[in-house]
């Protein structure tokens, strides 16, 4: 360690996103002698909501070294295989993004393309046809990747749902156990040295904690990065109207299905999240479009009788202008906000923590480094709001005057070139390493009912009558696999028993 390491990090926040950062920051500078604390308020409760997650949260959990056969149990959690988006395109349509691959790749032309000239022939493909988890979702099946075996079973990827207080909790155990120092207070306000940069947090009732570096995982009101620093806030509303939500548990109806469920309602859209005890339901609204009363009737008549009273959030789309500022940085909430269509903000978390390793100041806060990481993170944000503004942008409702205005409204440009682009030919190019790949936005534009004018001239390349017989194979062989699969709560039944025993 050079004299210019840093030495402690202070985390505000014990919500997701704090924990998180406890788990990763005491898991990488394991016997450096950095000592981590974390002060949580016992009066401020957490945000609770964040329940659905995407793929990568398993190379999160096994980068942290946590046990899935303790996790699944003690969270409550299910298994996601994609989202299943209802009522978006036209009411009584529904489409899927499910997770993993899409067919096959065919003289290197990736499916989607192939899926296009199938389409300008004649045929009538669904995406769900060449989707094994889109296909175990409608099935209600689970299966597990499996890297061996050649075929559809590769290629599957999956979530989890979770209980996000349960969550916190377990990971709180797990960075408790690895050194990281909780202290139960509430944070008064953030001192300030001369330059600005944070010298010690002065905690209610007295004391003080002071660090090197400083993680505000404050949720919403950015105690640090906004209250202290004054980060500024870049306002999405203009593109994502939605600014309230309300969450309400019901009991489960049947069966939990494999999958998230969003359904698009009069002013808004509606989770439903299945989790091992109760499903999770939730109404994200406009209030510019329907006041709170007629969002609860909306919501209540949809998922019939909660377990408990709904509880009413507000937010505003957007993210800090500056996600790092001096020794600190924001993360979850406290750095923005996406309305977790796409199950974005806990990914957000990782993401910030990844850059945040590859960016590690020491104690001189290069203000270049600063400066990466925030073009990074910002860069990061605003295209997860392009793929979720595209889920609206071009909907075919206008049944309300909330979906009237959602194609109404200016696009990002970016989003607006995608748009041009898929529209002439099929591409989307997302650049290497975004999140959403070219498959992504394939589902959303596809079940979104965009069809390109023409398709990559370059299947044309490909014998298409032979192309045309592997069609109904890939089919089949996903039916397979489905058919063999046990229904997704057997497959949860059984690792509940192997942690058990
Ligand atoms: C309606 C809704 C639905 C969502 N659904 C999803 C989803 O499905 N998937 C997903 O990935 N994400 C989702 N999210 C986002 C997700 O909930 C958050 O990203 C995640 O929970 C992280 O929250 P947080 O830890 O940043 O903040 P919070 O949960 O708000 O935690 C804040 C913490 O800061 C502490 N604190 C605050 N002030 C002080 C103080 N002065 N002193 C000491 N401690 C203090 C509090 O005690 C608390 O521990 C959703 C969010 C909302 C609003």
């Amino acid at each position: 360690m050079s004299d210019r390491s840093i030495r402690s990090i202070a985390i505000v926040g014990g919500g997701t996103a704090g924990w998180m950062a406890a788990c990763l920051l005491s898991q990488t500078l394991r016997g450096t002698g950095c000592a981590i604390t974390l002060v949580e308020s016992p009066d401020i409760g957490t945000v609770g909501v964040g329940e659905a997650t995407i793929p990568p949260i398993f190379d999160f959990l096994k980068l942290i070294e946590v046990d899935l056969d303790a996790f699944i149990p003690a969270t409550q959690a299910t298994f996601k295989l994609g989202i299943k988006f209802d009522d978006w395109r036209a009411i009584g349509d529904s489409y899927w993004h499910p997770f993993g691959t899409f067919g096959v790749s065919i003289d290197r032309r990736p499916f989607h393309h192939v899926f296009h000239k199938a389409r300008a022939q004649g045929l009538d493909p669904t995406a769900p046809q060449f989707s094994l988890a889109a296909a175990l979702g409608d099935a209600g099946r689970l299966a597990h990747p499996d890297p061996r075996v050649p075929g559809p079973l590769a290629g599957l990827r999956q979530a989890l749902h979770f209980d996000a207080v349960l969550v916190a909790r377990f990971l709180r155990d797990h960075a408790e156990r690895r050194g990281v120092r909780r202290l139960e207070r509430e944070v008064a306000e953030a001192k300030l040295r001369d330059d600005g940069f944070i010298e010690a947090l002065a905690l209610k009732g007295g004391g003080e904690l002071a660090a090197d570096l400083y993680i505000d995982c404050s949720g919403f009101r950015g105690l640090l990065i906004e209250q202290a620093l004054g980060a500024g806030y870049e306002d999405w509303t203009r593109w994502l109207p939605c600014d309230r939500a309300l969450a309400a548990p019901t009991a489960h109806a049947g069966p939990p299905p494999p999958y998230t469920q969003a359904v698009a309602m009069d002013a808004g859209w509606r989770w439903r999240i299945p989790l091992q005890h109760r499903v999770g339901n939730g109404y994200v609204y406009s209030s510019a479009f329907i006041d709170d009363g007629a969002a609860q009737d909306e919501l209540l008549s949809a998922i019939g009788q909660p377990l408990a009273e709904p509880r009413k959030l507000s937010f505003t789309a957007g993210r800090r202008k500056t996600m790092w500022s001096r020794n600190c940085v924001a993360l979850g909430l406290a750095s923005g906000f996406l309305e977790p269509l796409e199950s974005t903000s806990i990914h957000l978390v990782c993401s910030g923590l990844y850059k945040l390793l590859d960016h590690f100041p020491d104690r001189d806060f290069a203000s270049v480094n600063i400066a990466a990481y925030n073009r990074a993170l910002a860069d990061e944000y605003e295209t997860y709001r392009d793929f979720i503004l595209l889920h609206y942008c071009v909907t075919a409702r206008d049944d309300t005057a909330f979906w009237r205005d959602r194609t109404a409204a200016p696009l990002p440009d970016r989003l607006a070139e995608r748009l041009e682009l898929y529209r002439a030919c099929g591409r989307v190019d997302a650049k290497p390493g975004e999140l959403f790949t070219d498959l992504s936005w394939f589902y959303i534009f596809e079940g979104m009912g965009v069809t390109p004018k023409a398709y990559d001239p370059l299947v044309d390349a490909s014998n298409f009558q032979q192309v045309r017989a592997v069609l109904p194979e890939l089919t089949a062989r996903i039916a397979a696999v489905v058919a063999q699969s046990p229904t997704h709560e057997a497959a949860l039944a059984a690792i509940v028993r192997r942690s058990a025993a």
